[in-house]
């Protein structure tokens, strides 16, 4: 059991105990009071902040009590006299926890002094902690090691800024080769990830804020993120883990949509945004990591911008099944990660392409047709970037007959070249005659809301339209379609479709397809 600890940092007694009352009202399993944020600091305000949430509040909650050196992330700058009497204090008013600088406490005073008080209230214990607020330790299992030596009854806490998710393994690497009490993850937003899976690998605790504005580290959560997105209750050691690759991530609707399926479906499974800044080789390093440690339980993930082509070449380098049309797409946006061959320590890897997928099934879904119905309809594509190459290779596998518009037209020209289909300039447009036209440009996406690749004129009542823009889910486009009678087809169909591969992919089973359409629809 990983509590969510949630710091209390307040000017005074009255702003303490609201935030208190707040924190363990949103479920907060146990309170760090940081009394360097008290504007006023005596030990006696202390002993009255610990009497006033043990006490008013009635609570069996733990109390951390810290008083952070202003050179290790504290807030105001008291002494370390000072800061040491306070913690001496609280252990004896009964705070279940302080939590004092390794640093400062090799120095014999202050050892001797907060060694005393404990010996004296022997069920308080001793959280000693180092940080580094630049990078990765230079050797972290080394400081794990010297601070259980030098006080071997303390709790290490070890905790360092991440400036890529790569940094993160060395956290991932200390808890998973320790098990007693400890406490490790790394801050900042590449570090985000080490904070929820902290729990999967038993650290001691995790810290969570009330709110964004109470945070107290860079990257720090909510306890409502971490219940509400990331099934904080329901990590345990078991959890298989899945994430969106990409950078980047921070507004992906993907953590929202296959956690609650995740969670409807009953399965131990969660899933995070991994934000995986830079090109080929970031992605090819935070791959092999993965897969150098299966004990992680990573066993899929989401692929995005810019990420697409880099892992499709990273799973055809390591000699992973490539799904045919995934390749000849030439981009993948799924990887699922199966177990070892009995000939391997390392697991299996395969690449999927969802994205054609999602949008095969919102056609035929829409348009009542199944695939090979394909073949019977005049199709006109709009645009000759990624997401119409998905579209082009998936249509004409199906046989479909297809013209490719394109304002760059050399570009229109190659692809059609290449899957053997017609291709015009964009300024020929008014004058088509498909069925079905899919628009595979950003037109019309947010912010440039009130424009369309096809003047209203053109849009007939016998008509498809299909666009893949999904910011927002009805564009001009599809606006105009519906006035003039034709279907019409959303670019979040396909979104939803693909999320739903995606689902199967990762899991064997079905997802709850109204479930996963009505998480996306909510959060427009
Ligand atoms: P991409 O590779 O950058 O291609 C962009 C295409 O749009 C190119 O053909 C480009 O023409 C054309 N284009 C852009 N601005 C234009 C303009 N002002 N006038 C005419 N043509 C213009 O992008 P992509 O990855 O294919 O994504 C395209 C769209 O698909 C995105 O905007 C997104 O809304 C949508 N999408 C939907 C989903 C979904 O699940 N529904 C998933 C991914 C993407 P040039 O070749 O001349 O530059």
């Amino acid at each position: 059991m990983t509590p969510l600890a949630v710091p209390i940092a307040a000017k005074n007694l009255d702003q303490a105990e609201d935030q208190a009352k707040k924190a363990i009202d949103a479920g907060a399993e146990m309170l760090e009071l940081r009394t360097d944020y008290l504007e006023v600091l005596s030990t006696d305000l202390v002993k009255s902040l610990i009497a006033a949430v043990k006490t008013k509040r009635a609570s069996q909650i733990p109390i951390i009590v810290t008083c952070r050196d202003k050179l290790q992330g504290g807030a105001i700058a008291y002494s370390d006299t000072l800061r040491v009497d306070v913690l001496t204090n609280a252990v004896g008013a009964g705070a279940e926890f302080v939590d004092f600088e390794y640093e400062k406490f090799l120095f014999v005073d202050n050892q001797e002094r907060i060694k005393l008080a404990l010996s004296q209230s022997p069920k308080s214990r001793l959280i000693l902690s180092a940080h580094n607020f630049e990078s990765k330790f230079d050797n972290i299992e080394e400081l794990y090691r010297h601070i259980l030596t030098v006080y071997p009854p303390a709790i290490p806490k070890l905790v360092y800024t991440a400036n890529h998710i790569n940094d993160c393994f060395e956290a991932f690497d200390l808890l998973h080769k320790t098990n007693c009490e400890r406490i490790v993850w790394s801050m900042g937003t590449p570090g985000l990830i080490s904070r929820i899976i902290a729990k999967k690998l038993g650290s001691f605790l995790t810290y969570a804020s009330i709110d964004d504005k109470n945070a107290t580290a860079p990257g720090q959560l909510t306890i409502g993120q971490l219940k509400n997105l990331y099934r904080w209750n329901d990590i345990d050691c078991d959890t298989e883990l899945y994430g969106i690759i990409g950078s980047p991530v921070a507004h992906s609707q993907s953590p929202a949509v296959h956690n609650t399926c995740f969670s409807d479906s009953r399965m131990n499974k969660l899933y995070l945004p991994l934000l995986v800044e830079g090109g080929k080789e970031n992605l090819d390093r935070f791959l092999n990591n993965i897969l150098a440690r299966s004990w992680l339980g990573f066993r899929g993930f989401s692929v995005t911008i810019p990420h697409k082509q880099n892992a499709l070449d990273y799973v055809k380098a390591k000699q992973g099944f490539v799904e045919p049309l995934a390749e000849k797409i030439g981009a993948v946006n799924t990887l699922v990660i199966n177990e070892p061959r009995a000939t391997s320590h390392e697991p299996r890897i395969s690449a999927y392409n969802t994205d054609y997928t999602g949008a095969m099934d919102a056609i035929t879904s829409a348009m009542d047709i199944t695939r090979a119905g394909f073949k019977d309809i005049t199709i006109a594509v709009i645009g000759a970037g990624g997401v119409a190459r998905a579209v082009v290779a998936a249509l004409t596998n199906a046989d479909a007959k297809i013209k490719i518009y394109n304002r760059t037209l050399k570009k229109a020209e190659k692809l059609a070249q290449e899957f053997n289909c017609d291709f015009a300039p964009l300024d020929n447009l008014p004058g088509i005659d498909a069925k079905l036209l899919i628009n595979c440009t950003s037109i019309g996406m947010h912010p440039n809301v009130d424009e369309t690749p096809l003047p209203k004129k053109c849009l007939r009542e016998d008509m498809a339209i299909f666009d893949t823009v999904y910011n927002p889910a009805e564009t001009l486009l599809l606006r105009q379609a519906k006035q003039a009678g034709a279907k019409t087809i959303t670019g979040l169909s396909m979104f939803i479709n693909q999320a739903a591969a995606q689902f199967k992919l990762f899991t064997g089973q079905d997802t709850n397809f109204e479930l996963m359409q009505k998480i996306v629809e909510d959060i427009r």
